[in-house]
């Protein structure tokens, strides 16, 4: 991050969006000086400043809700940031993950009309980094994150003896459900080891473009 050619506006100041590193969702947006970018340089979590308090501000100095940078990217006119963090608890001040979060989200309603096929799991990863930050009551999510990884993971051997059960079973209902809990319990898993979803998803289709082409070349050899 070179300060130097930044274009920061009359008063200073240059907009930094959030991103989770992540999951990808935008988490807020404030503003940024060239004091707030070194100290979150150097102390590798979110400095802005505050327009309305007219002071730098540590993200999650009341809250304890820091972030962590985990990357910085600049805009195509220098006149914009976007900050990929781990966040440790919600990064609104309401107390919602995300500055962001509508009643009904366009990806909520891009499930509910079935647009776009596997949307769900996107869908299913934003909830469970919500319930990760937020911990509301009640849920069986915040149960697990507040119980710890060795919880989470005793459940994946659970469900994953019930998936073998079912099959064996010829059971397509109990196979439905049981490879559901499979999968819901790996994202939560995912998330509690900081690993994004789409990092998975990136490597299978690394592992599928690097076949295609061992096929191609073969069929090549054999012309
Ligand atoms: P925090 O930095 O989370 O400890 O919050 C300290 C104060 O910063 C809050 O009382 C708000 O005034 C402000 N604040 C925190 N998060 C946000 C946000 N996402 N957007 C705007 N203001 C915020
Ligand atoms: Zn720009
Ligand atoms: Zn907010
Ligand atoms: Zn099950």
């Amino acid at each position: 991050m070179n300060t130097e050619t930044l274009k920061f506006d009359e008063h200073g100041l240059i907009p930094a969006i959030v991103q989770d590193a992540q999951s990808k969702e935008i988490l807020m947006m404030a503003y940024m000086n060239k004091e707030s970018i070194e100290k979150s340089l150097e102390s590798g979590e979110t400095w802005f400043f505050s327009r309305s308090r007219n002071q730098l501000w540590h993200k999650g100095e009341t809250s304890g809700n820091t972030q962590r940078i985990v990357d910085w990217a600049v805009d195509c006119d220098s006149d914009t940031l976007l900050v990929k963090v781990n966040p440790a608890g919600p990064a609104c001040h309401t107390g919602t993950y995300s500055c962001f979060t509508p009643e009904r989200s366009d990806k909520q309603e891009a499930v509910a009309a079935g647009a776009e096929r596997y949307e769900i799991l996107a869908e299913l990863e934003r909830v469970i980094a919500q319930r990760e930050a937020e911990r509301p009551e009640g849920t069986y999510t915040t149960y697990l994150f507040n119980e710890g990884i060795d919880k989470i993971l005793k459940k994946i051997g659970e469900e994953t003896s019930e998936v073998i059960i079912a099959a064996k079973n010829r059971s397509v209902a109990e196979l439905e459900w049981e490879v559901s809990d499979v999968i819901y319990h790996t994202l939560v898993m995912l998330r509690e080891q900081k690993v994004g979803f789409d990092r998975v998803l990136r490597v299978l289709e690394k592992r599928h473009r690097d076949k295609s082409e061992f096929q191609r070349e073969k069929a090549k050899n054999l012309e």
